[in-house]
């Protein structure tokens, strides 16, 4: 269905239920208030003269008006452009004019970045920009003023004309591995994703889930919001980005029963020094996604953050995103040692990167997939496009993956990020699995860094438990003698204060290696 029709059905379903949260304002919506401040909303936008498939960009930190967006575009038919918070002047106008956006909805101000201040100067570059509001202005309340121009009769005769095949979303990747790539989504892309993602948590309208994650990435809009909403359960914004007392205040606050971050962020709170005095005993779920989670993290999450049944996925933006996710009742060697299974109605099978052909169970290749999830394309990129999704339309991930007996997968790292020494092919996930039992670590990283005879070495990158503690290169080297082949022993150190991340929570590899490079 469309995403609109289907937050229609949700209000008539649960018009009184809590529909939305944002804890730093004190704002709420149930669904009823929600579902009409949305079609306030998308009528300004038609009044605005927004036509189907016109793109409308968001670039903004989580608030509430961030979902109000989401929805109002989608229910006009509009392609709604998400754009990551942490871009700055060049990157903005790169996204703005690719996509096209002729209406930019932004945030004011956030920890000293002066959205309107940027906005202003990329406009000039930016032709087919005619229109500019700031959430939290007079050009927001305008903007939801206009609405007096526009009809409910025409809202619906414009929802009529939608197809769940049309395009709603445009989103750019993490940008983890090289620049950001748009992937165009549909309807029945994400509105099912969103929808299978919360079955399989046993989202109800009971649920409430605090999305600490950003609303510019998929994680956010739709394994949560869309997770959430499909499910009639409750979205809770802890702040406008991610702080670890922040959350966990708003998880106590708002008795959530769900919990999303990427690996590094549920670290952060388990890593705060008065962790022990929230009370975090309504929670149940949550998910843990975008990149290798940590078996010690996840145990802790588990014992400490009462979330028993915290559900691994795995997928990425262009699939709109998750292919695969543990169940409700997986044990913890699942839940631990895995990214869970395949979804209903898609499919996975791992080939050999180089000929392509299918391998069978237990055996290491890339992970390709295929199904309703995977995007229309890159947007105006069709020969990157080709690159990745195949004749047969599957999708090829870049991933190295294994699928094991019995059909549940391991990520064992990226293309990408293979080191090779000498010959040697090594995953850098074996190595910080192993890195993280070291009690004077608390996250670690391994790249490759060039070498002149073995081509690449081993470089561990570590942040401390105490930072005022110290950690030699001969305790890393101690600590793996025995345990780990000398190949794969870290030959360098590097301690830091903090990874460079990507705004999704991502550390970004290709970084710690050049910066390594630059010392
Ligand atoms: P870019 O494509 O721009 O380099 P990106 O791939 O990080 O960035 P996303 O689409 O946000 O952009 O992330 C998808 C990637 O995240 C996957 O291809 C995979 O490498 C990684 N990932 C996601 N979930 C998991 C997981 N559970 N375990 C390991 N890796 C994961
Ligand atoms: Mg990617």
């Amino acid at each position: 269905d469309t995403v609109g029709r289907n937050l229609r059905r949700a209000v008539e379903s649960w018009p009184e239920r809590e529909a939305l949260v944002d804890v730093p304002s004190g704002r709420r919506w149930t669904y009823a208030q929600f579902g009409a401040d949305v079609g306030e909303l998308a009528r300004g936008l038609l009044a605005r003269g927004i036509a189907k498939g016109d793109r409308v960009g968001i670039w903004a930190v989580n608030c509430a008006e961030w979902v109000l967006v989401q929805y109002a575009t989608a229910r006009i038919g509009a392609i709604m452009v998400n754009i990551n918070p942490a871009y700055r002047a060049h990157e903005l106008a790169f996204v703005l004019k690719q996509s096209g956006v002729s209406l930019l909805v932004s945030s004011t101000e956030h920890k000293g970045t002066d959205y309107r201040e940027l906005v202003r100067q990329v406009a000039p570059e930016c032709p087919q920009l005619r229109d500019q509001v700031f959430i939290g202005t007079e050009s927001w309340d305008a903007l939801v003023a206009s609405a007096g121009g526009a009809t409910e009769g025409q809202l619906v005769a414009r929802e009529a004309e939608l197809s769940c095949d049309d395009p709603v979303n445009l989103q750019y990747t993490s940008g983890t591995t090289g620049f950001p790539k748009g992937a165009t989504l549909s309807h029945h892309n994400i509105l099912n994703n969103g929808y299978w993602v919360g079955e399989t948590v046993g989202y109800t309208e009971q649920d409430r889930v605090c999305l600490p994650v950003p609303f510019y990435h998929c994680f956010g809009m739709v394994m949560g919001n869309l997770g959430a909403t499909s499910h009639g359960a409750c979205v809770v914004i802890p702040g406008p980005s991610f702080e670890p007392a922040a959350t966990l205040r708003a998880v106590q606050q708002e008795r959530c029963t769900s919990l999303y971050g990427v690996p590094t962020m549920f670290i952060a709170e388990l890593n705060l020094p008065d962790f022990a005095t929230y009370d975090l005993s309504t929670l149940r779920t949550g998910i843990m996604a975008g990149s290798p989670c940590p078996v010690e993290v996840m145990k802790r999450v588990v014992a400490e953050m009462h979330m028993d049944e915290v559900s691994i996925c795995y997928g990425m933006t262009e699939t709109s995103p998750v292919s695969l996710q543990t169940r409700r009742d997986d044990d913890l060697e699942r839940r631990t040692g895995t990214v869970g299974r395949v979804l209903p109605h898609i499919e996975v099978k791992v080939i050999d990167p180089v000929t392509g052909v299918t391998l069978p169970r237990g055996e290491r290749g890339e992970l390709c997939t295929r199904g309703y999830s995977v995007m229309l394309g890159y947007w105006d990129e069709p020969e990157k496009t080709a690159e990745v999704i195949d004749a047969g339309r599957w999708m090829h991930t870049g991933d190295l993956a294994v699928i094991r007996e019995d059909g549940y997968a391991q990520i064992v790292g990226r293309i990408k990020d293979m080191i090779i020494r000498g010959g040697e092919n090594i995953s850098p996930r074996e190595i910080e699995e192993f890195l993280y039992g070291h009690p004077k670590i608390a996250d670690v990283q391994v790249v490759g860094v060039p070498h002149e005879k073995y081509g690449e070495e081993v470089l561990a990158c570590v942040i401390l438990r105490d930072p005022a503690d110290t950690l030699t290169l001969d305790e890393v080297r101690d600590y793996c003698r025995d345990q780990l082949a000398h190949y794969k022993i870290p030959s360098r150190l590097r301690l830091l204060e903090r990874f460079p991340m990507t705004v999704s929570g991502k550390v970004r590899k290709v970084e710690l290696r050049e910066g390594y490079g630059e010392l």
